[in-house]
């Protein structure tokens, strides 16, 4: 198991070694490596989960990389299954087709692209689409369902490859990629030959400020290599030739910073929300490894709570089941010290995910149907940023007597 894992020694974004530890996680597997019955008595390697931050350029980041090969080849999530993603993408292709205008029939590269639902609002709209995903069951997907998906990662090399077969890119797009792939530099060389000279790169990756203001630590795991904030990411833009000209904070993934990148000297102006959101993340102090280490503190405090909580209903006799079998959950389920049998069964609306057993504690992952036959007294929701959709679909377990128990941002139970 040694070739999967390796520790960087140099920071992903300025490449410095000054890397300061500031937050030790519980070593998890992979977030997404569910396995199956013929797996489940197989004990699974754990990885070290530490977040450093350069002390050059103050980029917060892993260094523990597991082999991108391992994680993404065999990768079960796909955005389409969620409706909440569906109609944030519907959203985006929408802002980005009013603000930068790219004429009917240009070329859109989604970098990252899953099954293709971004790419479907611009195929929609009369553009040329590209997808790109080392995926390679989602790739042959998408593109058997018209989003042509080359089942790949994005390389310069590709880029170029694109490039001479069907020209430079008006919009190039990655979201939550450019928080998964190790080599940023190279993708960075790569779209800055892909995009056209007027082209925009526009990219959303969690941010560094929600993170940290709401203890989104469950966002923590190793396919989430960088907890991006403004500053490190306008300097690294510029080592690539590009220019970060414009960011918004929007709310997918419980908080995230959407970026708008052009080629250095392009046309787009500058409209200040750059430099805005610079100072938030200075005076919030987060250029500092003091200010990051209370961030352990408040975890360790929302992880006692939820201890107690969870074995006061154990020892009252209540069984639990978890609703939600997202990639968080592993970091929470792992560093929240749940042990295998605490959770009767994991309920998970992906057909992609039921019959397989959660990274780690092996935890059967089922369709919400058990609740008619097997009614636990207790649903942990651990996909918490749809706590609100799960609690009203499933009314009918409250009116049964049942109670959800919410995790985060604040351990609660309902009703
Ligand atoms: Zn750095």
């Amino acid at each position: 198991m040694q070739a999967m894992h390796h520790r960087r020694t140099h920071c992903q974004l300025c490449n410095s070694s000054a890397l300061t530890p500031i937050l030790s996680l519980e070593p998890t597997p992979p977030a997404n490596a569910f396995v199956t019955e013929a797996q489940r008595n197989i004990e699974q390697p754990c990885f070290p989960l530490d977040v450093f931050q350069c002390e050059h350029c103050h980029h917060v980041q892993l260094l523990d990389v597991l082999d991108p090969a391992v994680l993404f080849e065999n990768y079960v999530y796909v955005s389409g299954t969620s409706p909440a993603f569906v109609k944030h993408f519907e959203e985006y292709a929408a802002i980005v087709c009013s603000r930068f205008n790219p004429s009917v029939g240009s070329l859109i590269v989604d970098i990252g692209s899953n099954d293709g639902t971004l790419l479907n609002f611009f195929k929609s709209r009369n553009y040329r689409v590209l997808g790109i995903d080392p995926a390679q069951v989602i790739a042959a997907n998408a593109t058997a369902a018209g989003i042509e998906t080359l089942p790949a990662f994005f390389t310069p090399k590709l880029a170029s490859e694109i490039v001479s077969t069907r020209g430079q890119a008006a919009i190039v797009s990655a979201n939550n990629v450019f928080a998964h792939a190790e080599d940023l530099y190279s993708i960075a060389v790569g779209i800055a030959d892909l995009l056209k000279p007027d082209g925009v790169f526009t990219f959303e990756v969690s941010y560094l400020v929600d993170v940290f203001q709401d203890v989104l630590f469950d966002t923590i795991y190793h396919e989430h290599m960088a907890y991006h904030a403004v500053g490190p990411l306008q300097r690294f833009f510029k080592r690539a030739d590009l220019e970060l000209f414009s960011v918004a904070r929007v709310s997918s993934h419980g908080g995230s910073l959407r970026g708008y990148v052009q080629k250095a000297g392009g046309p787009h102006t500058f409209d200040g929300t750059v430099d805005k959101l610079i100072n938030i993340e200075r005076q919030l102090g987060l250029d500092q490894p003091a200010t990051l280490r209370k961030f352990g503190n408040r975890i360790d405090l929302l992880r006692d709570q939820f201890k107690t909580v969870l074995q006061d209903l154990k020892k009252s006799g209540k069984s639990v089941a978890g609703y939600g079998a997202p990639a968080k959950a592993t970091t929470l389920l792992h560093h929240f010290g749940i042990k295998p049998g605490t959770l009767d069964y994991i309920i998970d609306d992906s057909p992609l995910k039921q019959g397989l057993y959660s990274p780690g504690q092996h935890i059967p992952v089922v369709s919400s149907e058990i609740l008619l036959r097997n009614t636990p007294d207790i649903l942990l929701i651990l996909a918490w940023n749809f706590a609100e959709i799960i609690m009203t679909n499933n009314a009918a377990f409250v009116k049964k007597g049942g109670k959800f128990l919410v995790p985060m941002p604040a351990v609660r139970l309902y009703p």
